[in-house]
């Protein structure tokens, strides 16, 4: 499935807290981690940027 945009979530630790959580990769606004509110994926219009460590990509 490469090379076609494609939503996915995706499970990150926070670097912070290392809460971990599942954010969507295209979101629409920033995420924050729900524990200490760090951002975790920042918004682009598209693609999010994720900010934290990724630790597994869900379908
Ligand atoms: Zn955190």
């Amino acid at each position: 499935m490469e090379g076609k945009p494609r939503s996915k979530f995706v499970r990150v630790k926070c670097d912070d807290c290392e809460n971990e959580q599942i954010v969507f990769d295209h979101a629409s606004t920033t995420v924050r981690c729900n524990v200490c509110g760090r951002s975790l994926v920042i918004a682009r219009g598209g693609k999010s940027e994720i900010k934290t460590q990724i630790i597994e990509f869900l379908d």
